[in-house]
């Protein structure tokens, strides 16, 4: 395998068929890994389809990714969450005492529904386990819930009780350094024992945080903490323009995100790994596709994915204007980082 690493993350379909002509597809446009996602759905019906799935791939050759599509609400990704119809009590509770629709990084129902989601990434075959921008509730990404912005998470039973452990009293409902701090190290306990159980179901480990340099209210308050942990083989980012941003927008924050991560990841010893737009990429955006693909590998990265295969063109809340485009433009962004590594 060429040192360079690249591919698509890959969703919607489940035929065998059509994923096998779809994977030749996109090893004639110079990838050598694909992510599957494995969604709450996919783990409850799919499960041996995705197993045959990943051994598709693996008779091609190629690196398989999977991870935990929106599992719980607190993933990347487009798809519901049935832990959280059949678990309320699991979910997170913001600082006015009400629920979100996201589960709680310390409940201890959804650390054991994300261990049978490893064992199935375990099942399938995959090769690494990519944990996709774990956060706390974001209040300003839920269009149903903007209007409580201000308040945070999570103020729920479990966490009170972990609270009170760490910082022996009550927790409080003001946002002080300590709530933060807990936030913080609540993820990383979670990031920490889920890596772990992967590695020793024989996976490897991706975390994709959020880009740094957007400093979203995610929870984690040092992200270079999460290269620190024990079991994480690759450190991920993904900044992604939006419909107003410009080409000098993408260059600056692929480039300081870029550095961002090659300089911990060196310092830890760890891989560094970018990912680029492939959805609802406007017309005149699509130059940014070599663009952020060129800057990632001069900055030394040598893992570059793309979200999604073909343009997103499957999917129309994240279609692309022109998505055979976009697709076509991101696979000779790929040969030239292959090309380049020669
Ligand atoms: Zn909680």
């Amino acid at each position: 395998m060429s040192r360079v690493v690249t591919g698509w993350s890959y969703f919607g379909v489940r035929n065998p068929q059509h994923v096998a002509e779809d994977l030749d597809d996109m090893i004639r446009h110079h990838a050598n890994a694909v992510l599957f996602t494995l969604s709450e759905e996919d783990v409850a019906f799919y499960l041996d389809t995705m197993r045959e799935l990943v051994e598709l791939a693996h008779e091609r050759g190629l690196l398989v990714y999977v991870n935990p599509w929106a599992w719980g609400g607190v993933f990347g990704g487009e798809a519901f969450s049935g832990f959280l119809a059949r678990n309320p009590d699991a979910r997170q509770i913001d600082s006015a005492g009400e629920p979100v629709p996201a589960a709680c990084f310390n409940q201890p129902k959804f650390r054991d529904a994300m261990l049978r989601w490893l064992d199935a990434a375990s099942h399938v075959g995959a090769d690494v386990a990519m944990w996709d921008e774990p956060h706390f509730f974001v209040f300003e990404w839920d269009t149903e819930l903007a209007a409580r912005k201000g308040r945070w998470t999570c103020r729920c039973p479990q966490c009170a009780i972990r609270y009170r452990e760490q910082y022996g009293g009550e927790m409080p409902t003001q946002r002080t350094p300590e709530v933060e701090q807990f936030r913080h190290r609540s993820i990383l306990a979670f990031l920490d024992e889920m890596s772990r159980e992967a590695r020793s179901r024989g996976l490897k480990n991706s975390v994709c945080i959020l880009p740094p340099t957007f400093r979203l209210d995610d929870g984690l308050l040092r992200y270079e903490d999460v290269f620190a942990l024990e079991a994480i083989d690759y450190m991920a980012t993904d900044p992604y323009w939006n419909e107003k941003s410009d080409a000098t927008w993408v260059e600056q924050q692929y480039r300081q995100n870029a550095q961002w991560l090659l300089r911990h990841a060196t310092a830890s010893g760890r891989e560094p790994e970018i990912w680029i737009k492939n959805f609802r990429v406007r017309k005149q955006q699509e130059c940014f596709i070599p663009l952020a693909t060129r800057i990632s590998y001069e900055a030394g990265i040598r893992r570059v994915f793309a979200w999604s295969y073909l343009g997103s063109a499957y999917m129309s809340s994240l279609r692309s204007d022109d998505p055979l485009s976009v697709y076509e433009i991101q696979a000779q962004a790929f040969a030239l980082c292959h090309e380049q590594a020669r």
